[in-house]
């Protein structure tokens, strides 16, 4: 498609390009950073699957996760150790495992051979959590903690960030760019619903952008992975967005998956079970093969 691309973005000039985050931005139309993470491609044809529960609840749960979704076609592992739990109150059941499901994470990673993305959300765990993470996941609560960013972006890990759900392009790029400018190439994006007045059912606290995809893919040459449980809040809603993330160009999905969603620690309405992933994974693949790309392996 030749189009003049005078005007990059509602709030984005060409000026921006240059100055503001030359580096997150594309050198050509063609431009797209393809790289390598555990043997898995990001930028290519292959479009990967992020799987696993919301929080890392035990360690029977998070093995079995393992083997279920590495099993259906996942490519790696997600599912958080330390939370960004919207309220500060605790039960046994709503309890981060920290330290312990950080050691059951690599467990899960050893034993079933499946690479690890979990959040950090605090400078001082960035060491203990780089040491089974293949991908730091930066929250959508942390998009904008600059110094927290170039913290991180300085293990050298590959880094995902997740849009904040009230942040513009122009603010996710600009986010992007202090990763990038400490020499960290392998930043993912991930979108996961914005915070709007409409979202269709009262539990449902975000709307997913799938706009936004093809919007940054104009602009930067990053991978764009679209996450659809936390957009959506609603697990029947899950499928079809993850089928039009695929649709309009996501360079991968994240989804989350448990056993028994309605008695998940964390967000009982969004998991989808085991069945409802390995069937959504062959979906996928069907849909990736419309647009010229692949899921499984
Ligand atoms: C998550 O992926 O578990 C998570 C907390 O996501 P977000 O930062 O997008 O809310
Ligand atoms: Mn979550």
């Amino acid at each position: 498609m030749a189009i003049e691309n005078k005007a990059p973005g509602k709030d984005i000039s060409a000026e921006d390009l240059l100055s503001k985050f030359p580096l997150a931005a594309k050198k050509s139309p063609e431009h797209k950073s393809e790289f390598e993470i555990c043997g898995v491609k990001f930028g290519s044809k292959k479009i990967p699957v992020f799987a696993g529960p919301n929080m890392v609840e035990s360690r029977d749960l998070i093995l079995d996760i393992a083997f279920k979704v590495k099993a259906s076609g996942a490519d790696f592992l997600r599912g958080g150790a330390f939370k960004p739990l919207s309220f500060p109150y605790r039960s046994e059941k709503y309890n981060e495992t920290r330290e312990e499901g950080i050691k059951w994470l690599m467990e899960s990673k050893e034993k079933i051979g499946i690479p690890i993305i979990t959040e950090v959300m605090e400078e001082k765990y960035i060491p203990l959590i780089s040491q089974v993470a293949d991908i730091l996941q930066i929250g959508s609560r942390n998009m904008q903690n600059y110094p927290f960013l170039t913290a991180c972006a300085k293990t050298q890990k590959p880094i995902m960030l997740k849009r904040h759900y009230g942040a513009s392009l122009r603010d996710w790029l600009g986010a992007a760019e202090y990763i990038l400018v400490e020499g960290n190439e392998k930043v993912i994006l991930c979108e996961r619903g914005v915070s709007v007045a409409h979202t269709h059912r009262s539990s449902s606290r975000f709307l997913l952008d799938l706009q936004v995809v093809p919007a940054a893919q104009e602009i930067t040459h990053l991978p764009v992975v679209v996450d659809p449980s936390h957009a959506t809040f609603w697990r029947p809603w899950v499928e079809p967005m993850a089928l039009a993330g695929i649709a309009c160009g996501a360079d991968g999905i994240m989804l989350e998956v448990h056993p028994d969603p309605a008695n998940a620690a964390v967000d009982p309405l969004q998991p989808i079970d085991y069945k409802e992933f390995s069937n959504l994974i062959s979906k996928m693949d069907s849909i990736a093969k419309c647009v010229g790309r692949y899921v499984k392996k």
